[in-house]
């Protein structure tokens, strides 16, 4: 794979234009290639933040994203390489489901160029192919209002991944489906991931979602936002819902809720004493 699809991040400190307090603090870490990491905490510790600064959305205040092995910003878009997702999966109501899966390649160069020449056609059996992948097969002329809410967080994973990039971001996709729905996507998503193996960066603050699908877990705690602990797991896979509820699975999910807790506990504390 290369070095493609590395993510890192030296010392960023990030702060909103007038905002208090940074919304994240000296933030170190280093993801590999092709794992599928997790970034977990409460609302507000700044996880949608970090995706923005490796998307290049937002800037450093201090430190540095490095993306591919070059600093976010210095080397232009690197949009080619990333695919996006988020708990909203904004389609456009008046084209069709299909058309809306290409949009990456409609927009982003160098598949733009290759799509008015010669490859539409080419294109179009890539993203009928992942829509089939999705259980979404025939629904790519239906229009955005005729799908469920599941139906379309499918194809807005399809539309992410649809360029093939190295990285994909995924910013609480699951977060507005029920729960029964939010179960079958975790394992659409798997089967997306063992397949092409980008290096996800998904955000959530679901326990048992974060356990089901990382190959690591970095918990987060908030003002400011920082990693406070760093996991490995290494279930086997595919993981499925049987063994999500083995004891090993809920040892994991349980120790998650403690680090939250406990960091929890120190904010108020530390709000008395204000
Ligand atoms: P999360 O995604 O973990 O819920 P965010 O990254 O969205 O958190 O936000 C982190 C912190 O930065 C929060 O305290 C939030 O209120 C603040 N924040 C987010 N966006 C802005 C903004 N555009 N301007 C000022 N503050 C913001
Ligand atoms: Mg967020």
């Amino acid at each position: 794979i290369g070095n493609s699809g590395d993510i890192k991040f030296k010392n960023i400190t990030f702060s909103y234009p007038e905002a208090q307090a940074p919304a994240l603090e000296r933030v170190n870490f280093a993801l590999k290639p092709g794992h599928f990491n997790v970034l977990f905490g409460p609302s507000g510790c700044g996880k949608s933040t970090i995706l923005k600064l490796v998307a290049g959305l937002l800037e450093p205040t201090a430190g540095a994203a490095i993306v591919g092995g070059r600093e976010v910003g210095a080397i232009g878009s690197h949009a080619k390489r990333l695919g996006l997702a988020f708990q909203n999966p904004t389609m456009l109501p008046w084209l069709s489901i299909l058309d809306n899966v290409m949009i990456p390649l409609k927009i982003v160069e160098p598949f733009r160029q290759d799509y008015r020449r010669k490859r539409k056609g080419e294109f179009r059996e890539r993203a009928e192919a992942l829509l089939e992948q999705v259980g979404l097969a025939g629904f790519g002329n239906k229009r955005p209002w005729q799908l469920s809410g599941g139906m379309l967080q499918r194809a807005s994973l399809c539309r992410a991944l649809v360029h093939e990039p190295d990285i994909l971001l995924l910013d609480e996709p699951f977060g507005a489906l029920d729960q029964f729905t939010r179960e079958e996507l975790w394992d659409t998503m798997q089967d997306l991931w063992i397949n092409r193996r980008p290096t996800v960066l998904l955000v959530t603050h679901d326990l048992r979602e974060s356990a089901y699908l990382a190959s690591r877990i970095c918990v987060m705690s908030s003002r400011p936002g920082r990693i406070i602990e760093d996991q490995r797991v290494t279930f086997a896979r595919p993981r499925t819902l049987e063994s999500s509820y083995q004891p090993d699975f809920t040892s994991l999910v349980q120790s998650l809720r403690m680090s939250i807790a406990e960091a929890r506990a120190r904010l108020i504390q530390m709000d008395r004493r204000r």
